[in-house]
C-alpha cells in the first residue's frame, strides 16, 4: 500500500458488529467478562480500548512502523519515552528543541537522574563526541522550532546505532507525508498528534511508533503503568484526521512555498527561514530526507523592532495569533513574547529567537488571501 492510501486505510477494517466503516467511539472504560479472564481483548480503557487500537494502528501503519501508542498529549508520549531510562543515563538533544520538551527534560527527569546535553546538530558529526558510555538516547527534532535547522536522520542514525542508542525522532513538523524516521534508521517516532495529523485544532495527543517488537512491549508497559493514554472521542477525531493528512499535507506545502517566497521578495523582511530555500544551510539535507518543505515558514523584520513585530501579528486577519500549528486554519505566532519568553533574551538570541522573529503555520486556505493578509500587516 503506498502512503495516500495507508491514510485512509492503513491498519483499518470495518466494524465487526455491523460493518461500520469508521469505528464505533467505544465510549466505556470496562468490557463484561464471561468468567475471569473471560473477555474479547479487552478489559479496560487504560490498558486498551478499540477505537484507540484503530487509531494506534494507523499511526503504526502510515509511519511503516510495527507498532504505534497514543497518548493524552505529545509531552505524554515523550515522557513514555524517557521512562525506559534509569538514573544515570544521559540524553543527548538538539539545542533549539520544542520548549515544552527542554521544560520537561530539565523541570522533570533531571530531578530524577538523568542527565541532558543540548547540542547543535545540524552537522551529524558533531554528536558523536558528546556520547559517553552512558549515553542511552539521542532526541532529535527535524525540522526545529521556530528556526527551521535540518538535522540529518540517516547520519545521526548511523551513530546512534554504531554506539548502541535509541534514536528517538520528534517528527510533528514534517509528519510522514514529508518524512519517515523509521525508514531512515530511528528506533522511535514521537508526534504531537494535536498538530498536523489531527489537523484541525480540536483536540491535544501523542504519539509512539516504533518498529521493535521487544521495545514495543516496554512501551505499552509504561503506557498502562503510567496511564497517560487519551480518551475514545479524541482517538475518532485524529483517525478521522489522518484520512485527509495528504490532502492537507499538499496544500501546507503549496501555500508554504508561495508564503515563503512572498516574504523573500518583501523589502521589510530581513530572514526567511524555510527548508526549500536554496540558500537554507541545510537544504540538501531536506531535499534528501523530505519530500517537500511543508507549511511552517518563520521571518525576521529588518531593524529587528519588537514592538513591529507585535503590530504586525495584531494587524494579521486571516492568520490567527495563537500557539501551535498544523490545523487547516493559517496561525501566527511571535516565540519571543510566547513560547520563548521564559528563556533569556540572550539564551534565546543564540538560537535565532530574536525579537522581530515571527513564526507562520500555513494553512489550507487560498494562497491569495494569505498572502492579501500579509502584505497588509507588514506594510
Ligand atoms: C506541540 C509540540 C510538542 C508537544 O505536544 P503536546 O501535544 O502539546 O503535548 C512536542 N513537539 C513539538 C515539535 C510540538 O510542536
Amino acid at each position: 500500500m503506498k502512503f495516500n492510501t495507508k491514510t485512509i486505510h492503513g491498519g483499518q477494517k470495518p466494524d465487526a458488529a455491523y460493518g461500520s466503516v469508521m469505528p464505533p467511539i467505544y465510549q466505556t472504560s470496562t468490557y463484561a467478562q464471561s468468567t475471569p479472564g473471560g473477555h474479547k481483548g479487552y478489559e479496560y480503557s487504560r490498558s486498551a480500548n478499540p477505537t484507540r487500537t484503530a487509531l494506534e494502528n494507523s499511526f503504526a501503519s502510515i509511519e511503516n512502523g510495527k507498532f504505534g501508542l497514543a497518548f493524552s498529549s505529545g509531552l505524554a508520549a515523550i515522557d513514555a519515552v524517557l521512562k525506559l531510562l534509569k538514573p544515570g543515563d544521559e540524553v543527548i538533544s538538539t539545542n533549539d528543541l520544542y520548549g515544552g520538551t527542554y521544560r520537561l527534560f530539565t523541570s522533570i527527569f533531571e530531578k530524577f537522574g538523568i542527565n541532558f546535553k543540548f547540542i547543535g546538530m545540524a552537522n551529524a558529526a558533531n554528536i558523536e563526541s558528546y556520547i559517553t558510555n552512558n549515553t542511552k538516547l539521542i532526541w532529535v527534532e527535524t525540522p526545529t522550532n521556530p528556526m527551521m535547522t535540518i538535522i540529518d536522520i540517516k547520519a545521526t542514525a548511523t551513530i546512534a546505532n554504531k554506539h548502541n542508542i535509541l534514536l528517538a525522532v520528534d517528527n510533528t513538523f514534517a509528519t510522514p507525508y514529508l518524512q519517515r524516521p523509521l525508514d531512515l534508521g530511528a528506533d522511535i517516532i514521537m508526534h504531537s498528534a494535536t498538530k498536523y495529523l489531527g489537523g484541525h485544532s480540536d483536540l491535544v495527543m501523542g504519539a509512539l511508533i516504533v518498529k521493535d517488537e521487544a521495545l514495543a512491549k516496554r512501551l505499552y508497559f509504561i503506557q498502562n503503568a503510567s496511564g497517560a493514554v487519551c480518551g475514545p472521542q479524541d482517538s475518532f477525531l485524529a483517525l478521522r484526521g489522518i484520512k485527509t493528512l495528504h490532502v492537507r499535507m499538499q496544500r501546507h506545502c503549496e501555500n508554504g512555498r508561495a508564503v515563503a517566497h512572498y516574504l523573500a521578495n518583501h523589502p521589510k523582511i530581513e530572514n526567511v527561514y524555510w527548508p526549500g530555500f536554496e540558500n537554507h544551510p541545510n537544504h540538501a539535507i531536506a531535499k534528501n530526507q523530505m519530500n517537500d518543505f511543508g507549511g511552517m515558514v518563520s521571518f525576521t523584520t529588518k531593524g529587528n523592532n519588537y514592538k513591529e513585530a507585535i503590530k504586525i501579528v495584531e494587524n494579521l486577519k486571516v492568520f490567527t495569533l495563537a500557539e501551535s500549528l498544523g490545523g487547516v486554519e493559517s496561525l501566527a505566532g511571535h516565540p519571543a513574547s510566547m513560547t520563548h519568553a521564559s528563556i533569556p533574551k540572550e539564551e534565546r538570541e543564540k538560537t535565532g529567537v530574536v525579537d522581530s522573529l515571527i513564526r507562520l503555520s500555513v494553512g489550507i486556505e487560498d494562497e491569495d488571501d494569505l498572502i492579501a493578509d500579509l502584505k497588509q500587516a507588514i506594510g
